[in-house]
C-alpha cells in the first residue's frame, strides 16, 4: 500500500508565524527541523498501519525545506519545484495525507492563513463555493480516484477540512490565535497525535471516499491587486481583479490554466 504525503509548512506543530516558514526568517532553520519531525511522525504511523511505500512531497515554496538527511529512511522524498503535476509520482497511491496545512485566505484567527499566495490571492471559488488549498488539493487527488485521508494543522484548518470533506481524519496540533500566533501542544504530544491520527486514517482508508465535484468545473480567483490578472486565452476575465478557468473533466486541468 502506497501512501502519498504532501507536506506544507504553515500547519506544522511548533510553528507560530512567518519567521519559521520564510527562507530568510529568523526561525526558518528551526522550522525545517520541526517540519521534518512532523513528517517522520506521520511516516512512522504509515508503516505501523501497513503502508509498504511512502512518498513525501515537499510542497512549501521552493520545495526544498525538508531535511533530507533526517527523513525516516523508509520514505522517499520529492524535492524541488517546477514539475507539471500538482502531485508528481502520486499514481497508484491508496491515500493522500495533507500534512502541515493551513486555512484558506481570510480565515479569522487562522494561523498563516492564505490560498497559494498571501501576497496575491484574496479568494478562490470552485463551482461558486469558496475553497482553500485543502479543498482544491483534495479534489485534484479525487480526479485520480485517490482519497484524502488525513490532514494536520491548526483548529481552523481542521474545521475547514471537516466541512469540505467530512470523512477526512483531522489532526489539530495547535490553535490559531491570529495570523502570527498560536497555542501549541508540546512537541512530544503533537508527534504522538500525528502518528495516532495517521494510523487511524489508514485503518479507515477503505471507507474514505474521495470528495465529489460537478463537471465541467469552474475555478475562480480573485486577486488582491488590480492589474494582476493573467492575459492568456485559457482564462476568462470576470472583472479587473477576478478571472476563472474551466476544467472539462478534471480540477487539475482548471488549476493549471489558472496557475501554471
Ligand atoms: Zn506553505
Amino acid at each position: 500500500m502506497k501512501i502519498y504525503i504532501l507536506a506544507d509548512m504553515e500547519g506544522v506543530s511548533g510553528i507560530s508565524g512567518s519567521s519559521f516558514v520564510l527562507a530568510d526568517g529568523a526561525n526558518y532553520q528551526l522550522g525545517r527541523k520541526l517540519l521534518t519531525q512532523d513528517i517522520n511522525a506521520c511516516v512512522k504511523g504509515c508503516f505501523k498501519a501497513g503502508a509498504t511505500e511512502v512518498i513525501v512531497c515537499d510542497a512549501h515554496c521552493t520545495g526544498s525545506n525538508i531535511l533530507w538527511e533526517e527523513l525516516d529512511p523508509r520514505a522517499e522524498l520529492i524535492q524541488g519545484n517546477g514539475y507539471r503535476a500538482r502531485f508528481p509520482e502520486i499514481a497508484g497511491s491508496a491515500g493522500l495525507i495533507l500534512l502541515g496545512y493551513h486555512a484558506m485566505a481570510g480565515t479569522f484567527e487562522g494561523l498563516l492563513e492564505h490560498s497559494y499566495s498571501s501576497r496575491e490571492i484574496q479568494n478562490i471559488w470552485i463551482n461558486g463555493k469558496k475553497v482553500g488549498e485543502f479543498g482544491i488539493d483534495a479534489l485534484i487527488a479525487a480526479d485520480k480516484g485517490i482519497p484524502t485521508i488525513m490532514t494536520s494543522g491548526d483548529d481552523k484548518l481542521c474545521e475547514e477540512a471537516a466541512l469540505f470533506h467530512p470523512e477526512v481524519i483531522t489532526c489539530q496540533v495547535k490553535k490559531g490565535l491570529g495570523c502570527q500566533a498560536a497555542r501549541m501542544l508540546s512537541a512530544i504530544k503533537a508527534h504522538e497525535l500525528i502518528e495516532k491520527k495517521t494510523v487511524e486514517a489508514i485503518k479507515k482508508i477503505k471507507t474514505i471516499k474521495p470528495p465529489k465535484t460537478k463537471f465541467p468545473v469552474t475555478l475562480r480567483v480573485e486577486k488582491i491587486e488590480r492589474g494582476t490578472v493573467p492575459n492568456r486565452d485559457s482564462v476568462k476575465l470576470v472583472d479587473g481583479r477576478t478571472y476563472e478557468a474551466v476544467g472539462r473533466a478534471s480540477v487539475e486541468d482548471a488549476f493549471k490554466k489558472l496557475f501554471c
